[in-house]
C-alpha cells in the first residue's frame, strides 16, 4: 500500500488545518481546525449552522471534508448515515487554537488525541467555559432519547442525569518534548515550537518511505524561541524526506519580541497617571505574563478575567509555568451578570451566585478578586484588561482622559476588522481615552527565518500550507524540490 499526505485544509489560507497521512495501514489526522475563510464565505456572528443537521450543513458548504470512518456516530445515526468503522488511527493537534483543533468536536471520540499537557489544559478550559460544540475531552451524545421517570420518551440533554451514564471520555495521549508513540506503521515524535499560544508543538512522522515533519505554527521571537531552534535541530538530524511548514508570514520582516512588548507597555504604562486599559488574545499566557511584568515594574495590578483565571488555574495543577491567579499583583475581575446583583449586600450569596455560570462561580468567593466599583475609585491602581467584546464593562470601571488604551493584539486586516476598529475609536472617544496604542507581537515567524528553519531542516520536499502566498516560498527559500498541495488531492511519496 502506497505512503501518502492529503490536505483538507490549510491549502492557499490561513489555518484550517486538517491533514491526513496514510502509511500502510496507519492514518494519522494531523489538527482538524476550522478554516476562518469558508467559515466568512457562509456564516457569520448571526447566521451559523444549524445544530439539529449536526454534520450536514458543514459537509454540504465543505466547512468539514466528507471523509468515512471519522465522524461522531450519534451525528452520522442523526443524518441517516449508517455506522461505520473507524478509519483514523490517531489526531496529533499541534495547539489548541481554533484554526488547527476546532472540530475536535465533530470526530469519533475513539480516535486518540496526541498533544501537549499545555493544550490538554487549554483544550479542557474550552470546553468546560464555552457554550457550544466544544466537546473536546468528554462527549455527551446528541439526538439520543430515553424514558423519563413518568415513562415517557424525552430528549437526552446534556445536564440530564441519564446523559452522565451515556457520557463518553475521549483519549488523550500526551507527550514530553522528542518523545514518540507508536502508532500500527507509524512512529510519531512530538517535538515542541514556540508560538502564540503555550504547548504549541509539531511532530515527526516516521513512515515506510521516509519521515516526514509538520511544524505546526511557529515563531522565534516569543518567550520560548529556543524551544523552535530545538525543533530546527531534531529535525535536521531526522533526515526530514518532506516537511510541511506553514507560511503565515512568509511576507514579512522583523517582527516585535515578546520582551520588546513588555518594555513598551512599561514604558508607557509610566507615563500614564489614570486607567489604563488594555486588549489581549485572552489564551496568550505569554502576553499575560508581559503585562503582569509591566504592572509589577509599574506597581500596578493586572486585571484578568475568569476563563483566563480558570485556564491559569488549570495549568497550575499541572505545574506549569504560567501566571498564578495568587499573584499580589493580578486581579481576577468579576464584571456584573444578568441583573447585576453582585454588589447587593442585602441579598443571599446564593441568589447573587445564581447569575453566573457553574464554572464561574467558584471564583466569586475567592480572595483575589476586584469588581468595577473599585477599578473606578482607583484608576491609578489598575492595569484593566477588556477586550472589544468586553467593552460594556467600561460604563463601570469609567476610565477618562488621564488614562491610556493599549491594543495588544493584531491590527486588523480585513474589512469586519476595520468596522471593529472604528467602534474601538468611538469608545475611546467617549472617555476621553485618546488613541488606540498598538503593541504586539504576533504568533508566526517572518520570512527570513521561516527560510532559515526550510534551509537548515534541508527537507528534499517542501509543501507549504497555512498561507495566502505559497508560491513566495519558491521566490524566498533555497529547497531541492516544492510541491503545491491541492485541496483533497493526495501527495504520494
Ligand atoms: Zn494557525
Ligand atoms: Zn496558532
Amino acid at each position: 500500500m502506497k505512503t501518502s499526505i492529503t490536505f483538507y485544509g490549510g491549502v492557499s489560507e490561513i489555518g484550517g488545518n486538517k491533514i491526513i497521512v496514510k502509511d500502510k495501514d496507519t492514518k494519522i489526522l494531523l489538527d482538524f481546525g476550522m478554516s476562518f475563510n469558508v467559515s466568512k464565505m457562509y456564516f457569520d456572528e448571526f447566521l451559523q449552522p444549524r445544530e439539529l443537521s449536526g454534520l450536514n450543513d458543514l459537509i454540504e458548504l465543505g466547512l468539514l471534508p466528507n471523509l468515512k470512518g471519522v465522524y461522531r456516530q450519534d451525528y452520522l445515526k442523526h443524518a441517516g448515515k449508517a455506522t461505520e468503522e473507524r478509519e483514523i488511527d490517531a489526531l496529533f493537534i499541534s495547539h489548541a487554537h481554533a484554526d488547527h483543533a476546532n472540530y475536535i468536536h465533530y470526530l469519533r471520540e475513539d480516535i486518540p488525541i496526541i498533544c501537549t499537557k499545555e493544550t490538554a489544559v487549554i483544550l479542557r478550559a474550552l470546553e468546560d467555559t464555552q457554550a457550544r460544540n466544544a466537546q473536546y475531552c468528554t462527549m455527551f451524545p446528541k439526538f439520543e432519547f430515553y424514558t423519563n421517570t413518568k415513562g415517557k420518551l424525552s430528549k437526552l440533554k446534556k445536564n440530564c442525569k441519564e446523559a452522565e451514564s451515556r457520557m463518553k471520555k475521549r483519549t488523550y495521549i500526551v507527550l514530553d518534548s522528542e518523545k514518540s508513540v507508536k502508532i500500527k506503521d507509524i512512529e510519531l515524535k512530538l517535538v515542541r515550537v514556540d508560538h502564540s499560544l503555550c504547548g504549541a508543538a509539531g511532530c515527526i512522522l516516521k513512515t515506510s518511505k521516509g519521515n516526514i515533519a509538520y511544524t505546526g505554527d511557529f515563531r522565534f521571537h516569543g518567550r520560548n524561541s529556543k524551544l523552535t531552534e530545538r525543533f530546527v535541530e531534531v529535525c535536521k538530524d531526522e533526515n526530514i524526506k518532506y516537511l510541511i511548514s506553514e507560511g503565515t508570514r512568509i511576507s514579512e520582516t522583523n517582527p516585535n519580541t515578546e520582551e520588546e512588548i513588555e518594555k513598551q507597555a512599561s514604558e508607557l504604562i509610566k507615563k500614564t497617571k489614570g486607567l489604563v486599559v488594555v486588549s489581549i488574545p485572552v489564551r496568550d499566557v505569554d502576553r499575560i505574563t508581559s503585562f503582569l511584568g509591566a504592572a509589577k515594574e509599574n506597581n500596578r495590578i493586572f486585571t484578568i478575567s475568569m476563563k483566563q483565571a480558570y485556564l491559569l488555574r488549570l495549568l497550575e495543577e499541572e505545574h506549569v509555568n504560567a501566571p498564578r491567579i495568587n499573584d499580589s499583583n493580578i486581579r481576577i475581575y468579576i464584571p456584573l451578570k444578568d441583573w447585576g446583583l453582585l454588589n447587593r449586600k442585602d441579598l443571599d450569596s446564593e441568589l447573587i451566585a445564581s447569575e453566573y455560570d457553574m464554572w464561574e462561580r467558584d471564583f466569586l468567593t475567592h480572595k483575589n478578586i476586584v469588581t468595577a466599583e473599585e477599578i473606578r475609585k482607583n484608576h491609578s491602581k489598575y492595569i484593566f484588561q477588556c477586550n472589544l467584546f468586553e467593552f460594556t464593562q467600561l460604563l463601570d470601571v469609567q476610565p477618562d482622559s488621564t488614562g491610556c488604551y493599549i491594543r495588544s493584539s493584531t491590527e486588523p486586516f480585513d474589512p469586519e476588522m476595520e468596522l471593529d476598529e472604528a467602534r474601538i475609536l468611538n469608545w475611546l472617544k467617549h472617555f476621553g481615552l485618546g488613541k488606540i496604542n498598538q503593541m504586539h507581537a504576533g504568533g508566526h515567524a517572518p520570512g527570513s527565518e521561516i527560510k532559515r528553519l526550510i534551509e537548515t531542516i534541508n527537507p528534499e520536499v517542501l509543501i507549504p500550507i497555512h498561507t495566502v502566498k505559497p508560491r513566495l516560498f519558491k521566490k524566498n527559500v533555497t529547497v531541492r524540490k516544492i510541491v503545491y498541495p491541492k485541496l483533497g488531492k493526495e501527495v504520494s511519496i
